[in-house]
């Protein structure tokens, strides 16, 4: 059978089953599209799960686009502490603005005119649309490619574009079949989550078997296929935690790169010895003896930071870094997630300390 005529039988059952089994989730109350767009930015890199406590401070604090449009940015960075990839959230604002400017607080009900708003790709404008709008607009993730090509039994390679643009025209023939898009959109995002999971997918309690040809072939856990990703590059940074009395050190990062503009603590490439960081912090003016501290490593989309640190308790503050209390390191600057064990290490140290006393 064509893909794309096992794609549209599957439909009805699939849709069955989620209106049965799905889990109640918060942005799946109503079908604000803001909301939904909100769980969607969150979910591209962060399980459900933990995404939920987030999902609901940020909602809380931005219930309408017109409330992210205006937010400081500090205070976004702030609600967006632990997820990570903070361009997301700065394009979520900058969205917003448009949202708001261009369309009265509205979202267009147009994939086209979705997919111009920043940070909004393909696969989010596709749920947004069919999802929030009743549009038959696929999202096509790698959730949805799994569930296709163990379906279709297609040994295409899920990472190569054709292979997703072939699997999304395919969905885009079979939606009008669709009698609630919206429902086949989740349907799919859920089956995928929950049923036909990576790895070993949990068939005697899939609503599809009757129609999956990997399943029919036993060739179920050999899909997807997927090219073997690049081996992640690895760089050695030390960072520094410098103390002042009751304040610390912290640098924000240049604009455009890694953790781009976000806060973190004063670091240099490699791993140094005492005497190197003794060095180094001469040349920014100070004086002070490093003592080793903990170590983090940090994995990124494409980077791992082997991170060591040192620990100074500095006589002076040096101005080439501004300078927070540990109040505002904790609640009012985003820190991000490869600094954070840092900050957790330095305030128990801290505490100890004030104990003995
Ligand atoms: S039968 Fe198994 S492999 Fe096929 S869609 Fe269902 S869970 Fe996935």
């Amino acid at each position: 059978m064509e893909h794309k005529n096992i794609l549209a039988a599957i439909i009805s059952p699939l849709c069955s089953w989620y209106r049965k089994n799905q889990r109640i989730l918060p942005w799946r109350e109503n079908k604000d599209p803001y909301r939904i767009w909100v769980s969607e930015i969150m979910l591209q890199q962060t399980r459900v799960e933990a995404a939920i406590p987030y999902y609901h401070r940020f909602l809380e604090a931005l219930p309408t686009v017109e409330a992210l449009a205006q937010a400081p940015l500090e205070q976004l960075m702030k609600l967006w502490e632990g997820l990570g990839y903070y361009s997301r959230v700065k394009n979520m604002q900058k969205a917003a603005v448009t949202v708001v400017e261009q369309y009265g607080g509205r979202f267009p009900a147009d994939i086209k005119l979705l997919e111009k708003l920043p940070g909004i790709g393909d696969y989010t404008a596709g749920a947004i649309g069919s999802i929030a709008f009743g549009l038959p607009t696929p999202a096509v993730d790698g959730n949805v490619l799994r569930v296709a090509a163990r379906l279709c039994n297609d040994d295409a390679d899920i990472m190569l574009p054709q292979t997703k643009r072939r699997v999304k025209a395919d969905l885009e023939t079979a939606y009008p079949e669709a009698v609630d898009v919206s429902d086949l959109t989740q349907g799919l995002m859920e089956l995928g989550a929950l049923i036909c999971v990576p790895g070993v997918p949990k068939c005697d309690l899939c609503p599809l078997t009757a129609f999956c040809e990997a399943r029919k072939a036993g060739r179920e856990q050999l899909l997807p296929v997927r090219e073997v990703k690049k081996e992640k590059k690895t760089e050695k940074r030390t960072v520094f935690m410098l103390c002042c009395g009751d304040k610390v050190a912290a640098v924000k990062r240049p604009e455009k790169g890694v953790l781009a503009g976000m806060w973190e603590f004063p670091a240099v490439e490699g791993h140094i010895t005492g005497g190197k960081a003794e060095q180094i912090l001469t040349s920014w003016g100070m004086k002070g003896k490093g003592e080793a501290f903990v170590d983090n490593r940090h994995v990124f989309t494409h980077l791992i930071w082997e991170m060591k640190s040192y620990l100074v308790m500095a006589d002076t503050m040096s101005d080439r870094f501004s300078w927070f209390s540990f109040e505002e390191l904790q609640n009012s600057v985003a820190i991000p997630t490869a600094m954070k064990p840092f900050l957790t290490a330095m305030l128990k140290k801290v505490e100890e300390e004030h104990k003995q006393k």
